[in-house]
């Protein structure tokens, strides 16, 4: 399968006025007391939409919900972020990802995954999305096929997941 031209700077429209220190991540872990809950993977893909790298599609909730404290029973038997995405505060330069001004993350996940949808879902983190920050629609038309922990991830997906190298000790 062909994949979609690497984005553009002329591409990207995100919220560039966002507040760095104010974003958050998209593909965060699920951790009570710290992260919310803003969509849930692994719905059939609607009308419109493709099947994507993963065969699944996120549906956005209108609003984030607090991870409850017991989020692992409530998913098993598989993981919380098996099914749902999850939203934190960016760890910046404390996350493998970040290349000390920006998510290599979805820098990557914009070269090897093809868009999903044709506009941007409807989302409750929008004005503080990171991704969206950074890429605007590029990332977004993308990101309804992400599933944060998947399973035998395509070798696409698992390209696009990995970290860089670390630069420096
Ligand atoms: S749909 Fe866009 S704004 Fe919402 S989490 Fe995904 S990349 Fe961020």
């Amino acid at each position: 399968m062909s994949r979609a031209a690497p984005p553009s700077v002329g591409a990207r429209a995100g919220a560039g006025d966002a507040d760095p220190a104010a974003l958050l991540c998209p593909s965060a872990a699920a951790e009570p007391g710290r992260s919310v809950v803003f969509g849930v993977a692994g719905a059939a893909p609607r009308a419109g939409e493709t099947p994507g790298d993963s065969g699944r599609t996120v549906a956005y909730l209108t609003k984030t919900v607090p991870v409850p404290e017991d989020v692992a029973a409530l998913t098993a038997p598989v993981a919380p972020n098996a099914v749902l995405r999850t939203a934190a505060p960016c760890a910046g330069s404390g996350c493998r990802h970040f290349s000390g001004h920006s998510c290599t993350l979805i820098e990557r996940i914009a070269v090897a995954l093809d868009p999903v949808v044709d506009h941007p879902p409807a989302c409750a983190i929008r004005g503080t999305c990171r991704w969206w920050a950074e890429q605007g629609r590029v990332a977004c038309v993308r990101c309804p096929q992400i599933v944060t922990d998947r399973e035998a991830p395509s070798e696409a997906y698992a390209l696009a997941m990995a970290p860089p190298e670390r630069m420096t000790a």
